[in-house]
């Protein structure tokens, strides 16, 4: 099916189903000013998986580059930035030139940006191929990581379209299903009592995901998402509540260097920890306790790295966007579906610390 993004300059497709990829060709012919070449960006295992699926679909058009980066994460880098650049500049990229980025939520994000700014800005395509990119390829933030801090350096540019082809999630790896999926629940989590009942209840493991089920679940996750952005996308106010679980969570995930904790895994404790929160100072009505269980059912880790000290979580904490005037923010929920960015003292951020780290055994 087809979910229209609309926000303040543009409107988009996100064309989420089995073979999507079809209709690249046509989605492609649509735009206006006519694509005058295009550049293929491809994550280097994706490429190894998938190219010769890929390629079916390339349009019927004269100058087709593509351009292999690193797979995952180490795309991000002021040099593949750069190579791409390069790449881009002697294949005569114009202003009229098309970026297709396909791979995960890294891709997505270089590839962005390398649009974002090539000739101050060029059309791009997301063609995401993880469910963690079910949300990095709506909303139209894109960014390279700098040595001092991850996403350091980006913009905002919307893409002209988002082709995501159910078809790709069939190669990922337990550890990268359960990484985006953590995602989704969040978005059940922060817009909808009902949807997260459904999946606790209809999904004890993840062998019971269905890819009929999977892709209903994506088309929820991304309508939370949507409706989200299109009322703020520049971040100013409720694009907030997306952050929900990543204080505490990008806190793990930093502190592990970005490597042994995945983004969806550290979220997830990250989430637990804001439930945990919102009990004590919102007085949240949500059995945590069973949602607790079924997260440990589904695989996650539950609590935070036993090596990763209060102290060093906190210093990581203070350097979260909300952070305002050394007041470390979190987004807590009155009830599920109903989030609020709130203020909260060091104190609850210990005890809260201490009670998560009590559910380990
Ligand atoms: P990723 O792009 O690093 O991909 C994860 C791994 O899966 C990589 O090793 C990749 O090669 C592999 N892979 C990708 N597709 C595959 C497939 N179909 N089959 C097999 N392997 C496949 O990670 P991700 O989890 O998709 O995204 C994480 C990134 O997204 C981070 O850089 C994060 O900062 C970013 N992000 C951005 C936003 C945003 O709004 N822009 C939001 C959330 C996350
Ligand atoms: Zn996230």
């Amino acid at each position: 099916g087809t979910i229209q993004i609309k926000t303040e300059r543009s409107s988009y497709p996100v064309i989420l189903e089995e073979g999507a990829i079809k209709k690249l060709p046509a989605r492609i012919r649509e735009l206006q000013p006519e694509v005058t070449s295009i550049l293929y960006i491809i994550d280097k295992t994706v490429h190894t998986l998938h190219h010769d699926y890929i390629k079916e679909f390339y349009p019927e058009h004269k100058n087709i580059h593509v351009y292999i980066i690193p797979s995952g994460e180490s795309a991000k880098s002021f040099k593949v930035y750069e190579d791409v650049l390069g790449f881009a500049l002697k294949a005569g990229l114009d202003r009229h030139s098309l970026i297709v980025a396909c791979g995960g939520g890294a891709t997505g994000d270089l590839a962005g940006f390398v649009a974002a700014s090539y000739m101050r800005g060029i059309r791009f395509i997301q063609v995401p191929t993880t469910i963690l990119a079910h949300d990095s390829a709506v909303g139209g933030k894109v960014a390279i990581n700098h040595s001092l801090g991850k996403n350091m350096v980006g913009s905002f540019h919307q893409p002209s379209a988002v082709i995501y082809d159910i078809h790709f999630l069939t190669s990922l790896p337990d550890e990268e299903i359960k990484s985006g999926f953590a995602e989704v629940i969040k978005h059940a989590i922060i817009a909808d009592h009902d949807w997260l009942q459904e999946l606790m209840e209809t999904m004890p493991s993840f062998t019971s995901l269905t890819s009929q089920k999977l892709e209903i679940f994506l088309k929820k996750g991304i309508e939370v998402k949507a409706g989200i952005v299109e009322q703020d996308e520049k971040e100013l106010g409720i694009r907030a509540f997306l952050n929900f679980g990543h204080t505490y969570g990008h806190a793990i995930e930093a502190w592990a260097g970005y490597s042994k904790w995945s983004h969806g895994a550290s979220v997830m404790v990250g989430m637990i920890y804001a439930l945990l929160l919102s009990s004590r100072l919102k007085n949240l009505s949500f059995e945590t306790t069973s949602f607790i269980n079924w997260i440990k059912e589904l695989g996650y880790e539950i609590v935070p790295p036993e090596d990763a000290a209060f102290e060093d979580l906190l210093t990581l904490m203070r350097k979260d966007k909300k952070t305002i005037a050394n007041e470390i923010r979190f987004v807590l929920l009155e009830e599920i579906g109903q989030p609020v960015v709130e203020k909260v003292s060091i104190n609850d951020l210990v005890l809260t610390d201490k009670q998560i780290r009590r559910l380990k055994g």
